[in-house]
């Protein structure tokens, strides 16, 4: 297939630097480009209709580290690579709310609770050795960010939360909840407020580098731009084969809406593999990859039934035992993972860079990953 003169000259004509991937790293990096560049050179190139990685299918949470979370990673990595992480998590959802402003992401800052269960005990989790780790967990996060008692525990689920058959939690009180399709719709605003260009329904199939341009083969036909941003994120491996990222699917579920619900506000389980929260009056769970192995590592749409069943069974003996409900919506959608949790952010051409591999935090990291990859090309070129 090839382009018509009118959509050369109209749409395409001018696309003098190319982002593929028009999720919140996409568009993210889009904004910073155009504080140097002139914004009608800027096009945007998407293949889904709305976003077909994580940005419009994400729990919406605003998070930066569940205690078991960091505990774990404490254990796997350096101190300096967790403090690094939970730096960039937490100082990326400040610029995610002071770009786009908390009314128009309906930021609810409600912190987040992480929940330890009774059968977590009998796997050998136990919720009082994580309790002992708390002053060193709060000591390491005022180290990290510069805030004290980050963490603190709370009991009375029961009257609190109607939760039965836990051991307790501990909430983490700068964390919160946003809405994902306000998020995604202002993000997408502002672009176009720009003028820059989002030319969604076409594919990536391969790059060229040429002398002092890129080739671009789309499944629509072929343009030539000056540089090319890859953010693809879980999605990379087609044009990026090189780099340490693949994909994890996750699975949500949305109840129908539940009279008196009393579970509100942003939970973990699990280290985090686990989260629900409350959208009004309906309990959204997801993730559950843990229970599963790496035929989780896919891109296909759908659910694994293993983790569809025990996610449903937590719903209805541990979450909500009293209450009726059916799951009205159920949707998945794709982390970009690798043996790091931290970005990669780099370039991989003469004239192309990426920024992949968000480690299943990009509402948190989207918008700090996107400013980084725009500083780092401007930095190439001395701007
Ligand atoms: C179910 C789920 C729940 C999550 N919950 C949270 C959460 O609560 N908090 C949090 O911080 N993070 C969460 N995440 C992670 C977060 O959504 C992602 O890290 C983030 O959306 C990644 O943004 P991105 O722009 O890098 O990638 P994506 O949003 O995946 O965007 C990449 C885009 O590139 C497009 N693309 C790919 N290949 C091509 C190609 N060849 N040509 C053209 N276009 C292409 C894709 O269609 C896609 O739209 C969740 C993710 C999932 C799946």
């Amino acid at each position: 297939m090839e382009f018509s003169y009118w959509e050369r000259r109209s749409f395409l004509g001018n696309a003098k630097y190319c982002i593929i991937g028009g999720g919140i790293v996409g568009l993210s990096t889009a904004l910073n480009l155009a504080q140097g560049l002139p914004a009608s050179e800027i096009v945007i190139f998407e293949k889904s209709p709305f976003s077909g990685g994580g940005s419009t299918k994400n729990a919406g949470f605003a998070c930066f580290g569940s205690p078991t979370e960091v505990l774990s990673d404490l254990q796997s990595m350096s101190k300096k690579e967790c403090t690094d992480l939970i730096r960039l998590r937490f100082e990326g959802l400040k610029l995610l709310r002071s770009t786009l402003g908390d009314h128009n992401i309906d930021y609810q800052h409600c912190g987040g609770l992480e929940l330890f269960s009774e059968n977590e005990k009998m796997e050998g989790k136990d919720f009082e050795e994580v309790l002992e780790s708390l002053p060193m967990l709060n000591t390491f996060m005022e180290e990290a960010i510069g805030e004290k008692a980050v963490y603190h525990e709370v009991s009375h689920l029961q009257e609190s939360h109607a939760l039965k058959g836990m051991q307790g939690g501990i909430n983490n009180r700068l964390e919160g909840a946003i809405d994902t399709g306000k998020m995604m719709k202002s993000l997408t605003a502002k672009v176009n407020d720009l003028g820059i260009r989002i030319v969604r329904g076409m594919e990536l199939l391969s790059f060229d580098e040429q002398d002092g341009s890129v080739d671009l083969h789309f499944d629509y036909g072929k343009i030539s731009c000056e540089q090319l941003f890859i953010c693809t994120n879980s999605m990379s491996q087609v044009l990026l084969p090189n780099l340490d990222v693949h994909p994890g699917r996750n699975t949500v579920l949305l109840t129908s809406p539940i009279p008196r619900l009393k579970l509100k506000g942003t939970f973990h389980m699990f280290e985090g593999y686990v989260y629900f929260r409350n959208i009004g009056d309906r309990l959204l769970l997801g993730g559950g990859r843990h229970w599963a192995g790496a035929e989780e590592n896919t891109l296909e749409h759908g659910s694994n039934p293993i983790i569809e069943k025990k996610l449903l069974s937590l719903l209805r003996e541990d979450l909500l035992p009293k209450n009726d409900f059916k799951i009205d919506y159920q949707w998945s959608g794709f982390l970009g993972l690798g043996n790091k949790k931290s970005p990669i952010i780099q370039k991989v051409g003469n004239h192309s860079f990426c920024a992949v591999r968000m480690g299943g935090m990009g509402v948190a990291i989207g918008s700090e990953i996107g400013r980084q990859l725009a500083q780092l090309f401007f930095e190439e070129h001395s701007f």
